[in-house]
């Protein structure tokens, strides 16, 4: 079932450029509204838990290292069509490919420091909302 919800992290390479204000405004720009948001810090086993789907990948360690050394923005957002359109707004995950004007076209330094999460399916976008909010931190 198709959910107007979807999953964000501004990642550490974001937050550590102060890039975050830039991005949010980009998010709230293109109509999506902040349901909830927290900075946080992953440790190594929550980025690891949090990206377990990769684990056979040859980036795990990589990814998992990168997504606990530094604080992050972990949010809910919600618009029409929100997994879709979000995944429009931040591009490709090499922001080499990125079209122009995405926000890892704008703002990712490669294809693991890649600026922010989007999450690729509405069922996804649940699991990795309930991973960082209780049902208390949701408006
Ligand atoms: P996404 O949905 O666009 O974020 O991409 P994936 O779900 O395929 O990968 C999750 C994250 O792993 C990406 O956002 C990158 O941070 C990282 N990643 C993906 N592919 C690679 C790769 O080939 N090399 C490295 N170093 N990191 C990667």
């Amino acid at each position: 079932m198709a959910t107007n919800r979807t999953f964000t992290m501004i990642k550490p390479d974001a937050f550590e450029a102060g890039n975050s204000g830039a991005i949010l405004k980009m998010i709230e720009q293109t109509g999506f509204k902040l349901i909830a948001m927290k900075i946080t810090k992953l440790t190594s086993e929550m980025a690891g838990a949090f990206y377990e789907v990769h684990k056979e990948r040859g980036f795990y360690k990589e990814l998992v290292e990168f997504m606990s050394s530094g604080p992050i923005i972990a949010a809910i957002l919600e618009k029409d069509n929100a997994v879709a359109d979000f995944r429009k707004l931040i591009g490709a995950t090499d922001p080499a490919k990125a079209d122009v004007g995405t926000i890892r076209k704008l703002f990712a330094k490669s294809i693991s420091a890649n600026a922010v999460h989007g999450s690729d399916s509405d069922e996804n976008a649940q699991i990795e909302g309930g991973f960082f909010f209780s049902h208390l931190e949701r408006v």
